[in-house]
């Protein structure tokens, strides 16, 4: 297929192959199974749906294209996606996370390594130092990367770590669901492996649990991560596949806007008297910025979080107060969100009890502010 500017290839979807009954839209087939000659496999490619059906050749073609990938695979969830990743390394393996990142991979990591003899470190990643201490060369096998991080939206070097990685002969895997492929390309700076929850930005209407795993190279390690995803029943059904596609034809509309507002959203709240820090890679006072500047292109992203003098019960209060920002968890939708973090993580939670997570939407910005403004009060 030709290189399209990836707003050409979203508003398209790749749809490049016309479906013989001129439907501009290619249908959802529900078959589980398909027709087999007597030898066993038609050379169409279908066998049965665990494996693969046509409904998936279209988000595939159009996010493998989005980021540069050699293979793409959709499952049915972020986590699955990303713990097929996990599941690809041998008993023994070490793995390098950073501190600030999902907390749901990091829970199910901390049970995950302990059964099956994994060994897990937690890093403060925006401190390459401490990254390359604690990376062990030939024991190392993964070095995970999330950037903008959740929820401080720390920025990680992905070029720096892709180095640190290789040189320990480890692979760098970036989970790449904040900034979607528009904002952030880590493929084409050194990563091996991409994972995103689509069930954010890339799907965009809180409607359809997702996830994607992609590779730079297609080898024996992505090999075992789709062995997971066909033999474990992993991928993506039909119609959450369908809607997907759907979303993803308006991601860098959706995304551009998002990012807008949230850097109009992050500034107004930085001199706001009841806001004691704002966490924004857009704003120049960010700890990241400089490298956001340089790694991200286009936006920094519609994720903001804020830390509401008055800690904990002051959060609280801000919370029951919003009217557009809708109290509830996840991101990316074109509906604002508005999370106090630590409740959502739980006792372990390495964040402030004041920090609210804001998801901003495509609402506009003015009434954002305004609704914003006034439940701080
Ligand atoms: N990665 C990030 C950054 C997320 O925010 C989430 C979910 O919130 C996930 C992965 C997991 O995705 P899912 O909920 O689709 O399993």
């Amino acid at each position: 297929m030709r290189q399209y500017i990836s707003d050409t290839i979203l508003a398209q979807g790749t749809c490049d192959e016309h479906d013989p009954t001129g439907a501009v839209i290619p249908p959802i087939h529900l078959a589980t199974t398909f027709l087999r000659p007597p030898e066993g496999y038609s050379d169409t490619g279908w066998s049965y749906s665990r494996y693969g059906y046509p409904g998936l050749e279209q988000p595939e073609a159009t996010l493998k294209a989005l980021e540069g990938a050699a293979d793409c695979r959709l499952f049915s969830s972020g986590m699955s996606a990303m713990t097929a990743v996990m599941m690809a390394l041998k008993p023994g393996a070490h793995c390098v996370f950073p501190i600030d990142m999902y907390h749901g991979m990091r829970t199910w990591l901390k049970r995950y390594s302990a059964h099956w003899n994994i060994r897990i470190d937690h890093v403060d990643m925006t401190d390459l130092d401490k990254v390359r201490a604690a990376v062990v060369p030939g024991v190392t096998a993964i070095l995970w990367a999330e950037t903008p991080s959740n929820p401080h939206w720390y920025i990680y070097d992905i070029a720096a770590l892709a180095e640190i990685a290789h040189a320990a002969d480890a692979r760098l895997v970036v989970d790449n669901t904040v900034p979607t492929p528009l904002l952030t390309q880590p493929l084409s700076l050194g990563a091996d492996i991409v994972v995103h929850s689509a069930t954010k930005y890339l799907n965009g209407h809180s409607d359809v649990l997702a996830g994607v795993a992609m590779t730079a190279t297609v080898d024996e390690f992505w090999e075992r991560i789709c062995f997971t995803r066909d033999y474990q029943g992993g991928i993506l059904g039909q119609f959450p596949a369908a809607l997907l596609m759907r979303g993803m034809r308006t991601l860098h509309l959706r995304i551009q806007r998002a990012s807008e507002s949230a850097m109009a959203i992050a500034t107004a709240c930085l001199d706001h008297p009841k806001v004691e820090a704002v966490f924004y890679p857009g704003l120049p006072s960010h700890p990241g910025h400089a490298l956001a500047v340089r790694q991200m292109t286009g936006g920094f992203g519609g994720m903001v979080s804020i830390v509401v003098k008055g800690g904990l019960e002051e959060a609280e209060r801000v919370m029951t107060r919003t009217r557009i920002w809708k109290p509830a968890t996840s991101l990316g939708g074109v509906e604002s969100l508005i999370e106090r973090r630590a409740a959502v993580e739980g006792a372990a939670s390495h964040v402030e009890p004041g920090l609210l997570r804001l998801s901003v939407g495509v609402e506009a910005v003015s009434d954002l502010i305004d609704d914003l403004k006034t439940a701080l009060g």
